[in-house]
């Protein structure tokens, strides 16, 4: 048995629909700019240049519903919902055509940011951590298993603020699909069970406060709910 100096903190992990037993999670993976209007908003290009990736510690995964206190060192705070890929089997230099035997579940999380840090680390050339990788940066709805859902290759994808909707697009529309983004990962990283991918958002992103309350979902996935607080 291995010592530690202090007691190891706990596993980061998801909520899995209808059981107990909860998913654990070992990385978060996001993809930038995969849907095309976003891209145009974030005011890029949206070619098909190939896809890019940034992080969060998995232990900035929250179980939605939850109440979300207004992080620090921002003055615009922004919700974007996401299909979530949840990979169950690793594996390195992964085909297209094998990349979903690799996926255990999916799931709808939003990728909370603090778009003022973003834009100003990319436009400086620096990373977009401190933008993106804080504290309860990512709430995740329970995930759903593909035994219980299948791979859904397309369906609504939908965020409101205060019951008016923001984001309203369909996950067919993903620039690069889930097979896709698992493949291209595995050419990079060794994926490792547990790793979970945020797949991009789509167009009409926006800023909350405290007060608001935040709703969205997947078609076939469920919905997520959080309160900023
Ligand atoms: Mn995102």
């Amino acid at each position: 048995m291995v010592a530690y100096v202090f007691a190891p903190p706990p596993q980061p992990s998801a909520p899995v629909a209808g059981q107990e037993a909860r998913f654990p999670i070992r990385r978060i993976f996001c993809v930038g700019r995969n849907y095309e209007a976003h891209a145009r908003e974030m005011g890029k290009d949206p070619t098909r240049d190939p896809p890019f990736f940034f992080m969060k510690p998995a232990d900035v995964a929250v179980d939605a519903p939850a109440a979300i206190p207004y992080p620090p060192e921002t003055k615009n705070f922004h919700y974007e919902i996401e299909l979530i890929v949840a990979i169950g089997e690793g594996g390195r230099d992964i085909a297209q055509a094998d990349a979903l035997k690799h996926v255990w579940g999916y799931g709808v999380g939003i990728d909370l940011t603090r778009r003022d840090l973003q834009l100003a680390a990319r436009d400086a050339g620096r990373p977009w951590s401190w933008g993106k990788s804080f504290d309860l940066s990512a709430p995740l709805a329970p995930l759903h298993p593909v035994s219980k859902v299948g791979h859904p290759a397309k369906g609504r994808i939908w965020l409101a603020v205060n019951g008016v909707v923001k984001q309203d697009q369909d996950i067919s529309e993903l620039i690069w699909n889930v097979p896709e983004i698992v493949s291209i990962i595995s050419r990079s990283v060794e994926l490792r069970p547990g790793d979970i991918i945020m797949t991009g958002t789509p167009s009409g992103v926006g800023a909350i406060v405290p007060g608001d309350k935040v709703t969205g979902g997947v078609d076939g996935l469920g919905e997520i709910a959080i309160a900023i607080v």
